[in-house]
């Protein structure tokens, strides 16, 4: 009956928040008891039931099954409880849905474009009933978190990430798309689980691997020539090849790469503010010279070369560590081409602790997988160099940290700056506190990409160049207040994301009409107009509540 569908589709459906009238009108009468609820009612018995779930894996099932009935109560609930429920939606939680994706699989939520499929995947976004996609995210499964190649179960990954992108940036839930890319999996115990969701086979490679991203860029290009496509989690040996082969022709990006290149980015600009100092004061260790470090040295080189430095002076700053000790030319060996860019000219060095006698750095960042690595003879060599440490432990999760915030402040001193990808609750200073309390700052890529998405959407960019995500990194760090700084933090209260995500999209239209790249007009009414930017990116963002009447007929498609 189209009561029922009234009643099951999740965009639509207002459960007991139906009037009298609109019950009349759409014949749901008897199918509802006869309580008729404001929203707030109905989010007071979903924390109910929220409260009652024992563990977070369990969290993450019971606001599925939410998010499943109503996009609207799902993401009410999001917008409120933003700091509480984002380790359950995404990361660590939804690494633990990942891996069980397969198990807990209920029902649709985005496409599978499998190998099966090849040759069709046009028409089947042709038939797909989604309008208007803005924002899709896509992934191959095949580096998902820290967890590896996981096949068809890093879906869970681009559902989770686009929750984000509707919590914190007001994209329309019928506006975002997951999109898994099944090109089979290596990972063995997947092939052999008889309830394994993807096609058993192992993953495809080279030619046949390019010609399924090529055919999934032309059918989205066609289907939905505006939408912005974010890559997620795909392993190193395709993500940058795959982000510089697409990236001017069409409108995406690599969160994985130059999102976490914005968020530590404006991290240390932070960390700037507090030292008052500049780049030329800075000399910068990394531990790990993977994808993420690389990366965000990338992006710390544009922001130096920005601000005036020559490319060799700013080259000059960096120190690379990888598993065979300091990444240098003088090294035997091959070297994976990404690392080359910052190889060194220097004599080898086998370990952390000889580069941080040698280098004597102001910035520390941990980007290894390897937890523990800032030792307290690492921590109190770099002390005893420079005054005010500035430390990031970025590797994830919690037991992956190359140090804890309290071994930070403990051996680096109390003038410690430090953050980390992992969250990491306050620390006192000194007896009893007396010192104050530093606050960590957590580099989560939760504050950069959904306003980077919104602001491209809403510029109608059609590519996303470094300029945006330098843009985005000054835009966040600026948003520091001087309480925040004054403990040490480099990072806004994520209590206020949709602001953050507010400022950074009206950021990028701004530049985007400055520099004629957008295909938009703002009227700024003559004056300089930030405020307008705001408001106009503020109009467009969707605030979680049920359409007034005749929602059933009005929101969705649109
Ligand atoms: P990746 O590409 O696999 O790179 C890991 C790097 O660490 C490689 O260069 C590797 O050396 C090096 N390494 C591994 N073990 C080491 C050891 N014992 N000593 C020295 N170096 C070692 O991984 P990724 O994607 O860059 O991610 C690295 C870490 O960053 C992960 O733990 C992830 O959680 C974290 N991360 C955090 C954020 C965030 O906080 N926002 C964002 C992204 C990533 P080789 O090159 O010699 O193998
Ligand atoms: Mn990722």
């Amino acid at each position: 009956s189209s009561a029922l569908n009234v009643l099951r589709d999740p965009i639509a459906s207002k459960g007991l928040s139906f009037t009298a009238t609109e019950r009349d009108r759409l014949d749901l009468n008897g199918y509802l008891p006869p309580a008729i609820e404001t929203m707030d009612q109905q989010i007071i018995r979903l924390m109910d039931g929220y409260e009652r779930q024992t563990s977070d894996f369990d969290r993450y099932l019971y606001l599925e099954s939410i998010h499943d009935r109503s996009e609207v109560l799902y993401f009410r609930l999001l917008v409120e409880n933003v700091v509480d429920m984002m380790p359950i939606v995404y990361t660590p939680t939804v690494g633990i849905a990942c891996q069980n994706f397969s198990r807990i699989y209920r029902q649709p939520r985005g496409i599978f474009l499998s190998t099966s499929l090849r040759g069709r995947f046009y028409e089947v976004l042709r038939q797909w009933p989604q309008k208007n996609v803005e924002i899709i995210v896509v992934t191959d499964g095949s580096r998902i978190l820290g967890l590896g190649d996981l096949g068809a179960n890093g879906m869970g990954i681009a559902i989770g990430k686009l929750s984000l992108y509707v919590a914190a940036a007001g994209i329309h839930p019928s506006k975002v798309l997951p999109i898994m890319l099944d090109v089979g999996t290596n990972n063995e115990q997947l092939l052999m689980d008889p309830l394994y969701i993807g096609e058993k086979h192992p993953r495809l490679q080279g030619d046949a691997y390019d010609a399924i991203v090529d055919e999934f860029v032309s059918a989205v290009r066609r289907r939905w020539p505006a939408a912005l496509v974010q890559w997620e989690d795909f392993s190193n040996d395709h993500a940058f090849p795959i982000l510089s082969k697409y990236r001017d022709e069409l409108l995406s990006f690599n969160d994985d790469i130059q999102g976490t290149g914005t968020v530590i980015l404006a991290g240390l600009l932070g960390a700037m503010r507090i030292t008052q100092s500049e780049w030329a004061n800075q000399t910068i260790v990394f531990y790990g010279a993977g994808a993420a470090a690389v990366g965000i040295a990338d992006m710390i080189l544009e922001d130096m070369v920005d601000k005036g430095m020559s490319h060799s002076e700013a080259k000059d700053k960096f120190w690379l560590v990888d598993s065979k000790g300091l990444v240098t030319t003088q090294r035997s060996g091959a070297m994976q081409s990404h690392k080359l860019r910052f190889a060194r000219d220097d004599p080898p060095l086998p370990t952390l602790l000889e580069v941080v006698k040698a280098a004597r750095p102001t910035m520390l960042l941990g980007l290894s997988g390897k937890g523990g690595a800032f030792t307290e003879k690492i921590i109190k060599a770099m002390r005893s160099q420079c005054k005010s440490p500035i430390i990031f432990a970025l590797s994830n999760p919690t037991s992956k940290s190359e140090c804890t915030a309290e071994e930070a402040y403990k051996w680096g001193g109390s003038s410690t700056i430090f953050a980390s990808g992992s969250p990491f609750a306050p620390v006192p200073i000194g007896p009893l506190g007396i010192g104050g309390t530093q606050v960590p700052g957590q580099g989560n890529n939760l504050y950069v990409f959904p306003g980077v998405g919104l602001g491209a959407i809403s510029a109608k960019l059609r590519t996303i160049p470094d300029s945006v995500f330098a843009l985005a990194a000054r835009t966040l760090a600026s948003m520091v207040t001087d309480d925040e700084l004054a403990h040490g933090t480099v990072y806004p209260s994520l209590t206020g994301i949709r602001n953050i995500s507010m400022h950074i999209a009206a950021a990028i239209v701004q530049q985007g009409v400055d520099t004629g790249a957008s295909r938009v007009r703002v009227d700024t009414g003559g004056d300089d107009g930030d405020d307008k930017y705001r408001e106009y990116v503020d109009r467009r963002m969707w605030y979680p509540d049920f359409a007034v009447s005749g929602a059933a007929s009005r929101v969705g498609g649109g």
